[in-house]
This record gives structure tokens, C-alpha cells and sequence, in this order.
């Protein structure tokens, strides 16, 4: 093993923190003793506050997918026709698993280099008069190619083509990260994941539900068994589970939902938008292109960036691993081998990103990838409390 810390920079699963690490070395408990009780209040509430819902919140021991079937299962009915809008792999998946139980998707297409339209999305609701689409389908921050969907302006074109469809959005990168609103932004269900933003393993994953998909979930006829949300819900009031919860991981999940109080859901938010900048600004001072072509879709979750034709990521991010024990994300499907991910997410300050970014820097050179140096540099002048003017004027 080399020396020092792994650098873990793909967008997903993030840097565990050791107060959460901590936080799970503990033995597991009863889970339907006296003591369980109050983990699980406490964790569900807390997830209503990262939320920002005073709504029903789910969760399930699962990957994001799981939440993904979840959301679908509970509300739809078999061929029912789902609104999904292609803003890379990850839409592309969920696309594929509504698919798979039986509905009926209508893919808009997108060409991987931006968030959702809500026009295109307006213009699909209302060519639907007879309101066969019964869900609108987006994933908030794309992280396959870093760029983010405006969910409140997709909420106001569902309202403008005067369309009852379902709004169901894929959070799993972006909660924790990026400003998100479930209630306030009128999203009936949103997917959310552990191993992300929520600084978490992998492991845990999480429905918030509004009162229409509660009631949508009442008539709606896809078989589910695990996934059912009126299964939860009785124990869930009383802090227990259908069956037995990932008790470790909500010890974790304790931890960083007071990791996420202390420092202030907002100063979160800012942090991450800081990072995204300065990751830009070294991108940009390699003289090296974005996958995002929208600045104002830009992702401080993740920066995805093109490699010069003719010279593989896949090649480059193999030297950055082997020279600097850095892991970063590779293009997927579609941008396979042609984009790396940096990502720049969760439990992450300025100096980690400096590091990251150096290592990239020195990869781009050990690979012979044509760029520009002082990407770092160029990164450093929009970092701490002095580079705020000069982060703004960059972009
Ligand atoms: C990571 C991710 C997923 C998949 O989550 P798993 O936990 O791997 O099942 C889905 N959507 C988005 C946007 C993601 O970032």
C-alpha cells in the first residue's frame, strides 16, 4: 500500500469522514429494543431537515437504485407513461429501470452537455392533453457529466402546461452538496442516496414523499413488497422498521446529519459552489474544455472534463492513480474514455482540492495530455476567504 491517504476523488462515494467512521464503530443494537427508537426518530427527522420537507421521508438499506424503483413502484401502475429527460448516464439508467418494471418512458433527448429544458418538458405536458403522462422525471445533478437541472423552473412548467403528472427528481449527488427544496420546489418524490453528498458508505437510500404521492400510492398497481411505502410508515412513526434497518450506517448517518447542523446547511452549500469555481478556473487555465457547455448548469459537485481528441482519460486517469494514488471518475457510456471526473464534493476543504488538483496537473503531464500549466494556480486565486472577488469576476 503506498504512504499516506488514498485520494478519492470520484464524484461518489466521497471521502467518509473519521467523525462518521467513528460514529459507526459501535455494536449493533436491538433494532426493535428501546434504545432503537430514538436513532430512528432522529434520523428521519434529520432527513426531513436536509430535505427541506415537513413530508414523509423513506429509508431503505440500498443503493440509489433501490430508491430509484422505489419512487416508481409506490406511484405508478403497470404501462403507465413516464416523462424522463436524457441529461446523461444516470437519466439514461433510470430510463432503463422504468422500462424494465413495465411503464412506458418518453425520452427527451439531450446531448450529455447540460441540465434538462424545462421548455422541452413544458412542450411534451401539453402536447398531452389527455394526460397519459402520469410522472416527470429528472435527475438534479447529472453526475456523469456535471451539470444541474433547474427543478424549481421544472416544477413551473409542469404548473404552466396546467399538467397533474407526478414530479419525481434524482438527488443522489446532490443532496447535502447543492441547494435543494422538496417542498417548497413542489417535488412529489425525491430519490436521495448515502455515499455522496451525505458523506456516507454506500448503503442507504431515501424517498421524501409528498402528500399526492402518498395518495397516488394508494391506487397505484406495479407489484412492490419491499419497496412499499405503507409497510414503513407505521413503525417509521414510532422510530422503528418493517425489517432490519442498516443499524451502523444510521449511527453514521446520525453523525452526519450533525456534521451538516454545525456547519449550516447554507456555509455547505457556499463551500461546494467555492470548489466547483476554483475547479473550473484550473480547467480553464489547462486550456482544457467542460463537458457542461451551460455556465449557469455548472456542477460543484463534480467538474467533468474532455481530454483533446486523441488522448484517452482512461489512459491518464490509470497514470494519476498509479504516480499519485488519486481515483478519478471515468467518462461513462456515451463519453466513455473522452471525459474524467474530478469530483469536489461532501467532506472536502480547500487544501484537499489543491491536492486533487495538483495531482490532476501532475497526471495531465506523466500522461502527455496537451495542456497549459498553472491550473493549480489559477485555482488558488479564487480559494479562501481572499479570493471570493476574484472567483466572481472568473465567472
Ligand atoms: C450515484 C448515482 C446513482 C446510482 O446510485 P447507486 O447508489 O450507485 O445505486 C443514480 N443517480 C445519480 C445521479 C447518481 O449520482
Amino acid at each position: 500500500m503506498p504512504a499516506g491517504r488514498h485520494f478519492l476523488q470520484i464524484p461518489g462515494p466521497s471521502n467518509v469522514p473519521d467523525r462518521v467512521l467513528r460514529a459507526m464503530d459501535f455494536p449493533t443494537i436491538d433494532h426493535r429494543g428501546p434504545h432503537f427508537a430514538e436513532l430512528g426518530r432522529t434520523v428521519l427527522d434529520g432527513m426531513r431537515w436536509v430535505f427541506r420537507t415537513e413530508g414523509h421521508v423513506v429509508i431503505y438499506p440500498a443503493s440509489g437504485t433501490g430508491a430509484w424503483e422505489a419512487a416508481l413502484v409506490n406511484t405508478l401502475s403497470p404501462g403507465d407513461t413516464v416523462l424522463m429527460y436524457e441529461t446523461g448516464h444516470f437519466a439514461t439508467l433510470w430510463k432503463e429501470l422504468a422500462q424494465r418494471l413495465g411503464l412506458t418512458p418518453v425520452f427527451i433527448e439531450g446531448n450529455w452537455r447540460g441540465g434538462a429544458d424545462p421548455d422541452a418538458i413544458e412542450a411534451k405536458l401539453h402536447e398531452d392533453t389527455g394526460h397519459e403522462i402520469k410522472a416527470v422525471c429528472v435527475v438534479h445533478n447529472e453526475t456523469s457529466t456535471g451539470s444541474v437541472s433547474p427543478i424549481a423552473a421544472i416544477r413551473k412548467a409542469i404548473d404552466a402546461a396546467g399538467h397533474p403528472a407526478l414530479l419525481m427528481v434524482d438527488t443522489i449527488s446532490s443532496l447535502g452538496s447543492l441547494d435543494y427544496r422538496h417542498d417548497a420546489w413542489g417535488v412529489d418524490v425525491t430519490v436521495s442516496g448515502s455515499q455522496k453528498g451525505l458523506m456516507l458508505p454506500p448503503g442507504l437510500s431515501f424517498n421524501a414523499i409528498s402528500d399526492k404521492a402518498l395518495a397516488a400510492s394508494k391506487t397505484a398497481e406495479l407489484p412492490k413488497s419491499y419497496w412499499a411505502w405503507d409497510a414503513m410508515q407505521s413503525p417509521n412513526g414510532k422510530g422503528y422498521f418493517p425489517y432490519t434497518p442498516a443499524t451502523n450506517l444510521l449511527y453514521g448517518l446520525k453523525e452526519a446529519l450533525a456534521m451538516l447542523r454545525e456547519e449550516g446547511l447554507d456555509n455547505v452549500f457556499a463551500r461546494h459552489a467555492r470548489h466547483g469555481a476554483a475547479t473550473r478556473a484550473a480547467v480553464r487555465a489547462w486550456g482544457l474544455e467542460l463537458l457542461c457547455q451551460a455556465p449557469e448548469q455548472y456542477s460543484n459537485v463534480l467538474t467533468a472534463v474532455m481530454t483533446p481528441e486523441g488522448h484517452s482519460a482512461d489512459a491518464f486517469r490509470a497514470v494519476t492513480l498509479e504516480n499519485y494514488d488519486m481515483s478519478l471518475g471515468n467518462g461513462l457510456s456515451k463519453v466513455a474514455d473522452r471525459v474524467f471526473r474530478i469530483g469536489h464534493l461532501g467532506d472536502f476543504n480547500d487544501l484537499m482540492l489543491c491536492a486533487t488538483l495538483s495531482g490532476v496537473e501532475m497526471g495531465l503531464r506523466d500522461a502527455g495530455v496537451p495542456h497549459q500549466a498553472g491550473g493549480v494556480q489559477a485555482a488558488m486565486a479564487v480559494l479562501g476567504p481572499r479570493g471570493a472577488e476574484d472567483r466572481a469576476a472568473a465567472e
